[in-house]
């Protein structure tokens, strides 16, 4: 399977291939990269690679028994360890669980493989123990972590980690799978464009119309603070905080509702603000002429009209307080202030033109 299924991820694809056809695939991996771009999938082809029944060529065949029943998630050598429904972090007692079941020989394929997702959810007490089991791997183990934030995690065990980046795939190449998935070429480029080359989020948003239409309206909302008064602005820093504080009562399991397991605590909050940051990306950007990188091509002439209306360093200004706004709210500053500032930080429009 070209590149084991993955989009625009060949090159670290290649080399864990290489590594592994030539048996010298290193214990631990640590795979590292931003959210949606196949981290997880990546760890499950390594998965299916050291177990799959096809010939060393072939590997992960993705059709034969082991590599679908590790895709379906029931290989019973494959540990998956994240955080469990009503809970904020991965803790001790999954490690220790987890050392447990490595100290047994593989009972349905080759090699154990735990695959920890995402490892920065693991707390100290955690990481400190799993470092136990990095120190000394238990024969025909496989460890992977993956994380969208590496210096989460102990620098002792990152140090013994192989570590494999993943990007952004470009754009071309993810619009392409896209089309060849069904998509008409402009949907598929509008998709690739609009998912920054984060196939994970171009599929789901493939998949899903009622979410492409969400996001529409998200970067709607966002170009739209421009003519927001004042007191509108803090009406929306209040629902967002709200939004976010829902999300934190999700995973602490107080309300009822179930929480998708792979939702992340912020993560609704933090696709709102990755779609403020690519529109008003796309105003400067738009402004100075580098319409190669603007994400919403379709608005060009809007986006350089609304650019004409302010002073470009307030939108500079305004992307750097969204960058500054996810930081505050990952050191648990208080959300409501955070989005507060942000909110009011927005560029104003001068009217427009008659
Ligand atoms: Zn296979």
């Amino acid at each position: 399977v070209r590149d084991w299924g993955l989009i625009g991820q060949g090159r670290a694809v290649r080399a864990l291939a290489a590594a592994l056809r030539q048996g010298r695939l290193a214990h631990a991996h640590l795979l590292v990269g931003p959210a949606h771009v196949g981290k997880g999938t990546l760890a499950l082809r390594l998965a299916q690679a050291l177990n799959c029944q096809s010939g060393p060529d072939e590997r992960p065949c993705l059709g034969c028994r082991q590599c679908r029943r590790v895709q379906e998630r029931l290989h019973a050598d494959l540990h998956l360890l994240t955080v469990e429904t009503g809970h904020r972090e991965i803790r001790i007692a999954q490690v220790r669980e987890l050392e447990r079941a490595l100290s047994l020989k593989p009972f349905e394929g080759r090699t154990r493989v735990a695959i920890v997702d995402p490892a920065d959810a693991m707390n100290l007490e955690a990481q400190n123990a799993f470092l136990k089991t990095l120190e000394e791997p238990p024969p025909d183990t496989v460890l992977v972590l993956v994380t969208a934030r590496e210096t989460a995690l102990l620098p002792t065990i990152r140090s013994r980690c192989q570590r494999t980046a993943l990007g952004a795939a470009p754009v071309g190449e993810l619009a392409e799978a896209l089309a060849a998935g069904g998509l008409s070429p402009e949907e598929a480029e509008r998709l690739a464009r609009w998912s920054e080359g984060r196939p994970g989020l171009a599929l789901t948003l493939a998949r899903e119309p009622d979410l492409r239409r969400r996001r529409q309206e998200e970067a709607e909302r966002a170009l739209s603070l421009a003519e927001m008064p004042l007191p509108r602005r803090l009406a929306l820093a209040e629902e967002l905080a709200q939004l976010f504080a829902a999300e934190g009562r999700d995973r602490s399991g107080e309300e009822d509702g179930p929480p998708a397991p792979a939702a992340r605590f912020g993560e609704r909050l933090w696709a709102v603000l990755d779609v403020w940051q690519a529109a008003w990306r796309d105003v400067l950007l738009a402004a100075t002429g580098a319409e190669e990188g603007v994400v919403h091509r379709e608005w060009l002439g809007q986006l350089r009209a609304l650019a004409a209306r302010m002073p470009l360093r307030e939108v500079d200004a305004f992307l750097r307080a969204l960058a500054e706004a996810r930081r505050y709210l990952e050191d648990n500053v208080n959300p409501r202030l955070v989005l507060e500032d942000l909110l009011l930080s927005a560029p104003q429009a001068a009217p427009a033109p008659a």
